[in-house]
């Protein structure tokens, strides 16, 4: 039985992948596909991952005679690119349309930076802030062997992402190694540098976001300089892009995380709230300015807005209200099919997801081919390097959307999604 798209379209039943994300993701594919004209067969496999593995596996408590059965996943969304790359999220709503969304996007974005990868993408649905350090070790070694066949240096590179760090990419490289009897970096990348990490690459999603803010500032007339920024989301690419942003000059006036916003219009001391968070791992508390919902902190009036958090955080609901002029999207999936119709009309440029967040898998890229030439780059030869292919995927995408009078986003998937259309047909059909 087939079913109906927006586009009035025949595709085939989503079934097992169904959930908001992966429907989101599927939008956004079709309509961009349609406006390439995309050949129907490649559309077709384009819209499902090649390759989807669940693994239900038990976790062992601290206390001993207590064991968790958790939920993990990994899927593969083409393997027509190369191996395939993308993180893993520790969540506790991780699902497989999730996992599955997040490959798709990681497929366009490697595309859009022209890497050698298909997209990938691997999860557990738990809550990582409820787990000792002892426990998510255990969880992390047992969820590698439950996919050590799918995962490999020549075949798909996980990562960090939400609710995972440098240490779980260590426990990974750590179990894959035993596996196979030798040590083998390359296995994953965002590993601390000692074990073969690349320099940068834990700053890098939130230092290419400011990369990319700086050229859309110029583009669309913004001085850094007297420029306000709101941050939604303060872990891993939050906080690097307060960071790169504050030494842009720009003044970060609300950030957030799961607890709480902080907010004062003077400019927030982000030092002495890291040293709060150092002691406390949540902003709550913090005295030194006001505290606002995450709600309110997406309407606030600034020029840069970036959610670096959640999916599904700017909606109908709430892009009629945005007070920014510029939404630079460091999360995955944070905007609506509905909130970009509203984004667009109301001229508000947008750094979309695909491009946004693409410094963390370009510099991942690095890491893998420093670890496969076995010779480690300065972190000035990764930030330059990092540099040339943000700017050159910003100019890209931009080009794109002016000739085509079509949104960022819109612009970033037709650059991802025809290059691997391209690459489908020249491969062709096996056998
Ligand atoms: P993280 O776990 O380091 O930090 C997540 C932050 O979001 C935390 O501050 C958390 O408290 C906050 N948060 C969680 N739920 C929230 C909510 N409901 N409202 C407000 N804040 C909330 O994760 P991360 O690695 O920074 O990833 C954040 C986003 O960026 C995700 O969408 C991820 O897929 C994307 N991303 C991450 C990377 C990377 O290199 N880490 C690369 C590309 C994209």
């Amino acid at each position: 039985m087939n079913i109906e798209n927006q586009y009035g379209e025949s595709v085939i039943p989503k079934a097992e992948w169904d959930s908001p994300m992966f429907n989101l993701a599927q939008q956004q594919f079709l309509g961009a596909a349609k406006l390439l004209g995309i050949d129907d067969n490649i559309r077709k496999r384009l819209l499902f991952p090649q390759r989807t593995q669940i693994a239900s596996f038990p976790c062992r408590k601290d206390k001993y005679s207590e064991v968790e059965t958790v939920f993990g996943y990994r899927v593969q969304h083409t393997l027509t690119m190369g191996p395939t790359k993308g993180g893993i999220r520790y969540h506790e709503d991780v699902n497989l349309g999730e996992v599955s969304a997040l490959a798709m996007w990681m497929t366009w974005k490697c595309a859009l930076m022209h890497l050698p990868f298909g997209g990938a993408k691997g999860g557990v649905r738990i809550d990582p802030k409820q787990m000792s350090r002892s426990e998510l070790q255990r969880l992390t070694r047992r969820y590698t062997i439950e996919f050590v066949n799918m995962i490999g240096p020549d075949k798909d590179i996980p990562a960090p992402d939400m609710g995972t760090n440098a240490q779980v990419m260590a426990w990974i490289m750590d179990t894959y190694s035993q596996q196979v009897g030798h040590s083998v970096p390359q296995v994953v990348t965002g590993k601390p540098v000692v074990l073969g990490g690349s320099q940068g690459r834990e700053q890098a999603t939130g230092r290419g976001l400011v990369y990319l803010i700086k050229d859309a500032a110029f583009h669309i007339g913004i001085d850094l300089k007297n420029a306000t920024a709101v941050i939604q989301g303060y872990g891993n690419v939050g906080k690097n892009t307060a960071l790169f942003l504050e030494q842009a000059g720009v003044k970060v006036i609300a950030i957030s995380d799961v607890s709480c916003g902080l907010y004062n219009e003077s400019g927030l001391a982000l030092s002495a709230i890291d040293d709060h968070l150092q002691e406390n791992s949540t902003l709550q508390g913090y005295a030194g300015a006001d505290q606002i919902s995450n709600n309110e902190l997406l309407e606030l009036e600034c020029d840069i807005l970036a959610p670096c958090a959640l999916q599904n955080q700017i909606t109908s609901q709430n892009a009629p209200y945005l007070k920014c002029k510029m939404l630079a999207e460091g999360a995955n999936g944070p905007t609506s099919l509905a909130a970009d119709k509203i984004l667009w009309e109301r001229k508000i440029f947008v750094l979309p997801d695909i491009l946004g967040n693409a410094g963390g898998v370009t510099a991942s890229y690095f890491e893998w081919v420093q670890n496969t030439q076995e010779y480690a780059w300065s972190l000035e030869e990764v930030n330059s390097r990092l540099h040339k292919i943000m700017v050159e995927a910003f100019q890209r995408t931009l080009i794109r959307s002016q000739r085509d009078n079509v949104d960022m986003r819109t612009a970033a998937l037709m650059e991802g999604i025809s290059r691997v259309a391209e690459a489908k047909l020249l491969r062709g059909v096996f056998p």
